[in-house]
């Protein structure tokens, strides 16, 4: 828009500068003009009095001495042959003293009858000062208008030409100086539009212009320079923002204050299933969820409706769920430096472990208050029947009663110590570990749940490969967790079965294991992922049985946390299992409780 404007005032000073040299030469034209036809016209006057006075001397002479007839035919003569001479002297006249015409002769080759000038001399003989008559002259001053016509017409050409010389002079200096002009101002409009380090040549220009391009040529080197060093600045910081975003740990959506994605993270990819391409540039409401929802599309319009100070304070928080998971979504406005606006952020957290162990949780406090009540219903309804109608059983009935609420007590037991080894296992108070038999150990494991396995017609056996030496671990908890494996598999056993605990000591790697293997119905892959995870339960058609879900995290928490050991379960569904569990026979001084 500039470039027009200075264009128009340059066209303008153009023109301004033609009209002004043409208006000039105008009139020193019409000066000259007017000066030679002044000069002319006095000169032709000049010229016709000349003429007639010599015209009346030579007259005078020549009829001085004629008679009185021959005088005009004399003068007749004479004037014929001045204008027969003279095509511009139209007629020659001469009168007596009295005014009448002695002779008027016309000319008849005149180019004109038109007379212009009139010239009237005396004629006067030498000598005497009375005049005898006059001679006037007239004359049309054709030539004056000839030669003023020529002289016009040679003066407009010259002038005509010069101006034309002007005028192409002034053109040509404005063509070259707008030329130098235009090949800078298209360097500029490069630099503006980015192009740093663009060079203009600087060969046929003036040196002065050459100096102004070098100039032009240094300064854009440098912004080149400059934009280099900025670019791999801004490079670096994009970088480092990058990646940072990108390694974050939870999914990170950028949108602009039109809803355009501008900015998806690796893991918010993951979450919402869904490629960088599939996402970017689209608007974030349009995004379906695997049940085909318009997952965003109602909070986005929430989040817009809220004045941005309640929102900045206070952002807006759902879940949505894409495939099996929950994800909690947090939508918060987004502002430069300044605090302008300019766009939202959406921050995807997985809350799918969260949102399963809060299920398990529910289920273990029903299980929890489930497991607990039918023990204790059992028991009060044995005791009560001894204690009211005992004299009238046998001795042999009132066994079995007892037998019965001393199994239910040992559920009860063993339950309530989950709950207990569970709060206390969890804290990071150390255990106390002494130098004890691990073969010992499992001995009394497998008598204590002697009772049990008679119930269910089941068979132990302990095989050992070799036998280890003592070596420090704290006994309860080592037996509380073995106790923990053998009872599940009394548990999970079908009647009749066998149950197998191993003993197998690596001395190379000075390790000891110790697993217990039943021919009970097995564990898929799927919940074997998962099955020494807090409060977590198989619960389908083959795993009726009722319990917390803390046995198999115990047992976890005790070998791993506190022995720095390892446990593990090979299982095929309908095959039976083998839990078992990895100790160090030699503890590294360095691994403390974390
Ligand atoms: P619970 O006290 O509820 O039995 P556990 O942590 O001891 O809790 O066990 C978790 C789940 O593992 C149980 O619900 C059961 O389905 C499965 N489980 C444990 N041991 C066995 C086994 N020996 N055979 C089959 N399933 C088992």
């Amino acid at each position: 828009m500039d470039n027009k404007v200075s264009l128009t005032v340059q066209n303008r000073l153009i023109i301004f500068g033609l009209l002004l040299s043409t208006v000039l030469i105008i009139a020193i034209a019409i000066f000259a003009i007017f000066n030679i036809q002044k000069k002319l016209n006095e000169g032709y006057q000049n010229f016709g009095q000349v003429l007639s006075k010599t015209l009346a001397i030579e007259s005078v002479e020549i009829t001085k001495n004629l008679p009185e007839n021959k005088i005009k035919e004399t003068l007749k003569t004479h004037s014929d042959s001045i204008l027969k001479s003279h095509n511009d002297i139209v007629f020659i006249e001469f009168r007596d003293k009295n005014g009448d015409i002695i002779y008027s002769g016309k000319n008849e080759l005149a180019a004109t009858n038109k007379t212009n000038i009139r010239v009237t001399s005396p004629l006067t003989a030498i000598g005497d000062t009375n005049p005898i008559g006059s001679v006037t002259v007239g004359m049309s001053g054709s030539i004056i208008s000839q030669i003023s016509s020529t002289t016009r017409a040679s003066l407009l050409f010259v002038f005509s030409v010069a101006w034309l010389v002007f005028a192409f002079v002034i053109l040509i200096n404005t063509y070259l100086i707008t030329r130098e002009l235009r090949i800078l101002q298209n360097g500029v409009k490069k630099i503006s539009t980015g192009e740093f380090g663009y060079k203009i040549q600087t060969k046929d220009v003036s040196s002065e212009i050459e100096e102004l391009f070098n100039a032009f040529n240094d300064m854009s080197t440098r912004l080149h320079i400059y934009e280099e060093q900025n670019i791999d600045r801004i490079m670096l910081e994009r970088n480092k923002f990058e990646s940072v975003l990108m390694s974050i740990a939870n999914g990170v959506v950028v949108c602009d204050d039109n809803d355009n994605v501008v900015l998806v993270n690796n893991h918010a990819q993951t979450l919402l299933e869904v490629s960088e391409n599939q996402l970017l540039n689209t608007k974030i409401q349009e995004y379906i969820d695997t049940s085909g929802n318009e997952c965003f599309k109602d909070k986005i319009e929430q989040f817009k409706d809220t004045p941005l100070e309640i929102i900045e304070k206070k952002p807006i928080e759902f879940n949505i769920n894409v495939d099996t998971r929950v994800i909690k979504s947090i939508i918060s406005p987004m502002f430069t430096r300044n605090k302008d606006y300019v766009g939202y952020i959406i921050v995807l957290i997985d809350m799918t472990k969260e949102a399963e162990m809060e299920q398990m949780r529910a289920g273990f406090i029903s299980n929890v208050s489930h497991e607990l009540r039918t023990p204790v219903t059992v028991l009060r309804s044995y005791i009560d029947t001894l204690y009211n109608y005992g004299n009238e059983f046998d001795y042999e009935t009132q066994k079995e009663f007892i037998g019965t609420i001393n199994q239910e007590i040992i559920r009860l037991n063993r339950m309530v110590n989950d709950i207990l080894d569970f709060s206390r296992l969890e804290a990071n108070t150390e255990l106390e570990k002494e130098p004890n038999n691990i073969e010992h150990l499992i001995e009394e494991c497998a008598k204590q749940v002697d009772v049990l396995t008679k119930e269910h017609n089941l068979k132990i056996t302990i095989e050992k490969q070799s036998t280890p030496p003592e070596f420090l671990f704290n006994y309860d908890s080592i037996e509380r967790a073995l106790t923990n494996y053998l009872s599940n598999a009394i548990k999970y056993s079908p009647e009749n079965g066998e149950i197998k605990i191993s003993l197998n000591y690596s001395p190379d790697k000075n390790e000891v294991e110790v697993a217990v293997t039943d021919q009970g119905c097995g564990i898929s892959l799927e919940h074997q992922k998962k099955i020494f995870d807090r409060f977590y339960r198989v619960e389908n058609n083959t795993h009726t049985i009722k319990g917390t879900g803390l046995g198999l995290n115990l047992v976890k928490t005790t070998i791993e946390k506190h022995h720095y050991g390892r446990v593990f379960v090979h299982s095929e569904p309908g095959q039976g299992s083998t839990f078992g569990f990895i100790l160090p026979t030699v503890v590294k001084e360095e691994c403390e409780v974390s």
